[in-house]
């Protein structure tokens, strides 16, 4: 069970130099607003990075493998590659990028972020023909929801879980006090807290073994 499994952490200068350009503008001649600074950001991602792999590196295992037990849904690559830049306005999963918002993030924030957007990662997995009958299901049942909410709901579940497990419960409310910021994801919460996230996941469990 996901034994393998690992985050490689990698820094794209091209990369994080879009998003910077995205943000201070692409083809500005504007003599205030200073070129991307290849060097200098890369060594700010790496210094994050460092201080990130410190927290994350004892807890790798728990977390890959809690989350393949979550959601029942096998890892479809050994290796996760995690983008980490300096200019993205936030983090997300795929590809699966993490900011360090200029260097303001702090590290142990940013390993939760790193949590949820695995769990994004994990639940992708497409899987054989009939999962796509459950998301199917799942989509119509909560069709009254947010689409950010209804993708939130699982991942939530899965976080519920696994948590508590590997950082502890004040991390999972951390988590939900970070998310109750933005109506769709405390929405996710809501309906997770409400219907149980072992019960949620129970059913996509029950479809994969179909
Ligand atoms: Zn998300």
């Amino acid at each position: 069970m996901g034994e393998k499994v690992k985050v490689d952490f990698v820094y794209s200068a091209p990369y994080d130099s879009s998003f910077y350009r995205a943000r201070f503008g692409h083809y500005t001649r504007d003599p205030s607003v200073k070129p991307f600074d290849r060097e200098l950001s890369k060594t700010q991602a790496f210094g994050f990075t460092r201080k990130l792999y410190e927290i994350w590196e004892p807890k790798e295992r728990a977390v890959i493998e809690g989350i393949e037990r979550a959601t029942g849904l096998p890892w479809k690559d050994d290796a996760v590659t995690c983008f980490v830049v300096n200019y993205a306005v936030n983090g997300f999963g795929y590809p699966l990028t993490l900011t360090t918002h200029e260097g303001k993030t702090e590290p142990s924030r940013a390993v939760l972020t790193l949590v949820h957007e695995l769990a994004h990662v994990n639940l992708m997995y497409e899987g054989p023909g009939r999962l796509r009958d459950y998301w199917k299901t799942f989509h119509e049942r909560y069709a009254g929801e947010d689409v950010m909410t209804r993708n939130h709901i699982p991942v939530h579940a899965a976080l519920a879980i696994v948590l508590p497990q590997t950082f502890g419960e004040d991390a999972l409310v951390s988590l939900k006090s970070r998310d109750a910021k933005d109506p769709p994801y405390k929405r996710a919460w809501e309906i997770v807290d409400n219907e149980g996230a072992e019960n949620i996941l129970k059913e996509l469990k029950d479809w994969i073994k179909k």
